[in-house]
């Protein structure tokens, strides 16, 4: 009999990890290869950083309420995001295709609208790509190539015990966003009369469906004359972000709950689903903001910036990775990025 095992029993990290694990990489100039945002690659005065995303229909995004613009925008977005993890600028993207016959030739024009968008507003140049038909549904890959200074580079494993921890901008919204565009569409499922009603919600909302990668707070960071000891994304949600530092740094972390910076309307709408903010910010995920450190010689400097807030310090492996509560309370970060894909 032969073994045969679960791919959701492994969950993606521990599948990429099977995968991977006695992969080598034999080139000179692979400075980082698997386990970062992006790849690292010397390109004698500079790194080159190389990164890849793939959105599948169905799993990704739900056609009933993703408009095909933003959609498109959102792709290039996120792949732009891991570039910028690494303190880099991106330069390139090539944009692969699968499409079932579906979608006619005008749906496919309206996701190039926003894609085309996104490469203006992040100035990067479209260089490539590949298209092909697909049985169901719609595949989009999207790799982004960028540069850093080598002096520059930021990787998930420059965590040093006492830096501090910072968040950019405000977390939680983009899944509080998911749950009011999924609730809306089961409201629509059950009675087709009934228009989506999605007004006060358009922050939230733009959060999930149209994410903006965090250009600005990379330049912000140049202009600080700070350069983060580590950075991360915030894809799969604040908690696991912390855990990746935590072990490829091997430290630990502290985050004070009540820093967690959350915007107002992410809060409301908290309430209204009886979730608690700091919850969705921690598990939700979809921010895509950058989770990063610091030295504290950079307090000064960094304390003065409306850009991100500083939410707590990295302390010894031994100590572990905690959530401090108002009264104290100190709650271990849970490994539930292991989520199955
Ligand atoms: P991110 O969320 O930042 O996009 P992932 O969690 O998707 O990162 O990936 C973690 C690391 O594993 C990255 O370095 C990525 O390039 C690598 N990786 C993911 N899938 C594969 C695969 N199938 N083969 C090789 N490397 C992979
Ligand atoms: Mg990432």
């Amino acid at each position: 009999m032969s073994d045969r095992t679960e791919i959701s029993e492994l969950g993606e990290f521990e599948l990429i990890h099977q995968l991977t694990k006695d992969v080598k990489t034999t080139q000179p100039s692979t400075v980082q290869g698997i386990g970062d945002d992006a790849a690292v690659i010397d390109r004698g005065d500079h790194y080159e950083l190389v990164s890849t995303d793939l959105l599948v229909e169905g799993v990704h995004f739900d056609m009933s309420y993703t408009p095909l613009k933003h959609l498109g925008y959102k792709a290039i977005s996120v792949n732009l995001s891991d570039i910028f993890a690494m303190n880099g600028t991106p330069t390139h993207v090539t944009v692969s295709l699968a499409i079932s016959s579906r979608f006619p030739y005008e749906a496919v024009n309206e996701l190039y609208d926003g894609i085309k968008a996104a490469c203006e507003r992040f100035g990067v140049d479209l260089v490539g790509g590949d298209t092909t038909s697909s049985i169901t549904g719609m595949m989009i890959s999207v790799t982004a190539i960028g540069r850093v200074a080598k002096e520059k580079l930021a990787l998930r494993s420059g965590a040093k015990e006492n830096d501090l921890i910072c968040v950019s901008g405000d977390l939680g919204g983009a899944y509080i966003g998911l749950q009011i565009l999924e609730r809306e569409k089961m409201v629509w499922k059950d009675n087709p009369e009934i228009q989506p009603d999605l007004e006060g919600f358009d922050y939230v909302i733009e959060r999930f469906l149209k994410p903006e990668a965090r250009a600005d707070v990379i330049e912000e960071l140049g202009k600080l004359g700070i350069t983060p000891t580590s950075m991360i994304d915030i894809s799969d949600g604040l908690g696991s972000e912390l855990l990746h530092i935590a072990r490829q740094s091997q430290c630990g972390v502290r985050v004070y709950e009540e820093k967690i910076p959350l915007d107002a309307s992410t809060i409301t709408q908290c309430q209204e689903f009886k979730m608690e903010p700091s919850v969705c910010a921690l598990s939700g995920g979809e921010d895509y903001e950058l989770l990063f450190t610091i030295p504290q010689s950079d307090f000064e400097a960094a304390s003065k910036s409306e850009f991100f807030s500083i939410i707590g310090h990295i302390t010894d492996a031994a100590s572990g990775s905690a959530i401090v509560y108002p009264q104290g309370e100190e709650i271990q970060i849970k490994a539930q990025g292991w989520k199955s894909i």
